[in-house]
């Protein structure tokens, strides 16, 4: 059990790699709140959990309203005392060229990613303070944290920006025994991707199966999707390493797409 009785928060916990990052820690016996602007399905994601003898709650949290995030962490603080392991995960995707992009969409794109995952860390590094005993935050970056691809501006800007973020709350975290590190994941089969396909077709006039081959894994070493598996391994790994050897690192799980 790597993460005994670990207070876990991870955004966008209801689907995808989120959920799977849940499903790991809970396995590991981190207490796990489910947070996401789908309270249903986060519900059913910590139902998941307690069923198989784990321990979650579902938290309502739009990451982008300080208000909803504040409240949400002072309800998982009241349930289970404290925050160890923050997963900044909540994210979408919106592709237009450049000259096309419609300014809300941008502005949503950064709002999600980026003040999504600034107000989330202002509200549980208090808390990771005041236990004494530090905590681990984890930022859902990218390949595109480092690589850029045609169509995405705004994903590939604030998937940069969160390596900045994540490095200056490594140099602030340090003598709190704060960690922060960031997973850069290649092409994931969830529903965000799977809502890219068809768009990108469209957009690029190719078939949906050239998306896949000669877009998303064109520069992969054996053409393969990185698995939510894949993921939430590494999360574990950040998660569960208890000391400042391993902060304000980004670790690339692409399949050799973006090679460091
Ligand atoms: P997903 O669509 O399966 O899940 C995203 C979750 O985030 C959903 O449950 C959704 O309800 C939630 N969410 C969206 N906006 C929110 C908001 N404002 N507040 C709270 N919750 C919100 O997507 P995924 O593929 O699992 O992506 C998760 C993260 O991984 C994202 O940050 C994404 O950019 C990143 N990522 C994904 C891939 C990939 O190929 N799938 C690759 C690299 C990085």
């Amino acid at each position: 059990m790597k993460l005994q009785d670990k207070v876990c928060i991870v955004t966008g916990a209801a689907s995808g790699i989120g959920k799977e990052i849940a499903l790991v820690y809970a396995r590991e016996g981190g207490k796990v709140a489910i947070a996401d602007m789908n309270l249903a399905a986060a519900q059913a994601t910590a139902d998941e959990i307690t069923k198989a003898g784990g321990t979650a709650m579902a938290v309502a949290m739009d990451v982008t309203s300080e208000e909803q995030v504040n409240a949400a962490v002072a309800a998982v603080v009241a349930a289970y005392g404290g925050v160890d392991v923050l997963v900044s995960n909540a994210g979408i995707q919106i592709v237009h060229p450049v000259e096309d992009f419609p300014f809300a969409d941008w502005k949503k794109m950064l709002a999600i990613h980026l003040d999504g995952a600034f107000l989330t860390t202002k509200a549980c590094v208090p808390h990771m303070k005041a236990s004494g005993k530090g905590g681990s935050i984890i930022y859902m970056g990218s390949v595109h944290s480092k690589e850029a691809s045609l169509l995405k501006s705004a994903y590939v800007t604030a998937k940069h920006g969160l390596i900045g973020l994540c490095k200056v709350v490594a140099k602030e975290g340090g003598k709190h025994g704060i960690r922060a590190n960031v997973i850069c994941p290649g092409f994931v089969r969830t529903p965000l991707v799977d809502k890219q396909i068809p768009e990108q077709a469209a957009v690029l006039g190719i078939s949906e199966d050239d998306v896949i081959k000669k877009v998303m894994l064109k520069e992969t070493v054996d053409g393969e999707f990185t698995t939510v598996q894949d993921v939430a391994d590494v999360a574990l790994l950040f998660a569960g390493f208890n000391s400042n050897a391993l902060t304000g690192q980004s670790l690339v799980v692409s399949h050799g797409w973006f090679m460091q």
